[in-house]
């Protein structure tokens, strides 16, 4: 991967920026993705922010040799930190968890004032980052689910908005664990990841009820069972 060739998973994030677009990239590691970003004339400017001193040198290494100092800022900071309300009005965080990019945006609230778009790309835990936004307001605009070298990965997009237009009220707890838009599609690479899970579900709980007395029910145990069910749902619909 380089500046001219993105993985398609940050390919697949950089076609959700809106043209024109002052981005912040956080966790931005090489800074792959604003270079891309500004050289294809996608994004107007960017800023790179990392908060771990190695990667924050090799984005600047890579801003530096890609001559794109003028448009492409990279400061070292954690999370939101390292923007000013008003300054972007598109965040990207890509390649964490989805608990950590939930806390990010949480602890950073108050920088999100003029940023009209999130481009979240959980490795797990999406639903961490669905509940974040309901509960902040932003409305998931779009869901894409893609695998690339076996690995599969969740992209989701949010405007501000109704925060819950996507959620029908009798499958809520589904559409916040499977994502209300890939639930509908279905595609490969969403059966492949829930067939995944739902083998691993199996196998702890299977594991669990070796370890006890029969017939006993513990919460761990009923929540794997309702994901099981849930999951089991879905594609069999
Ligand atoms: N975003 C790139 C991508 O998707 O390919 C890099 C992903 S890399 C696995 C995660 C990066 O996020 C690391 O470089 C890490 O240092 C950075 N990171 C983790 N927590 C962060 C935080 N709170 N603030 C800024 N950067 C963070």
């Amino acid at each position: 991967m380089n500046i001219e060739q993105l993985s398609k998973r940050l390919e697949t994030v950089v076609s959700y920026i809106p043209t024109g677009s002052k981005i912040a990239d956080i966790g931005s590691d090489h800074a792959y993705l604003p270079c891309f970003a500004v050289r294809k004339g996608i994004a107007d400017s960017a800023i790179a922010g990392e908060v771990v001193q190695g990667p924050f040198l090799s984005a600047e290494k890579q801003v530096k040799d890609a001559s794109l100092e003028d448009k492409i800022e990279v400061r070292l900071g954690n999370g939101l930190e390292v923007i000013s309300p008003g300054e972007v009005d598109c965040i990207i965080i890509a390649g964490m968890g989805g608990a950590l990019i939930a806390s990010i945006l949480e602890d950073g609230k108050e920088k999100l004032e003029g940023v009209e778009r999130l481009i979240l790309q959980p490795n797990v835990s999406a639903k961490s980052i669905r509940i974040w936004l309901i509960q902040n307001n932003w409305e998931l605009t779009n869901e894409e689910i893609i695998e690339e070298d076996g690995k599969v990965y969740e992209i989701l997009t949010a405007d501000r908005g109704e925060p819950l237009r996507p959620y029908h009220e009798e499958g809520h707890q589904k559409g916040l664990l499977l994502g209300p838009f890939l639930m509908q599609q279905k595609n490969e690479a969403f059966q492949k990841k829930w067939m995944q899970e739902r083998a691993q579900w199996k196998k702890i709980l299977s594991n669990m009820e070796k370890a006890e007395q029969t017939g006993v029910l513990n919460e761990r145990k009923v929540e794997l069972m309702n994901k099981i069910q849930m999951v089991e749902e879905v594609l069999s619909n």
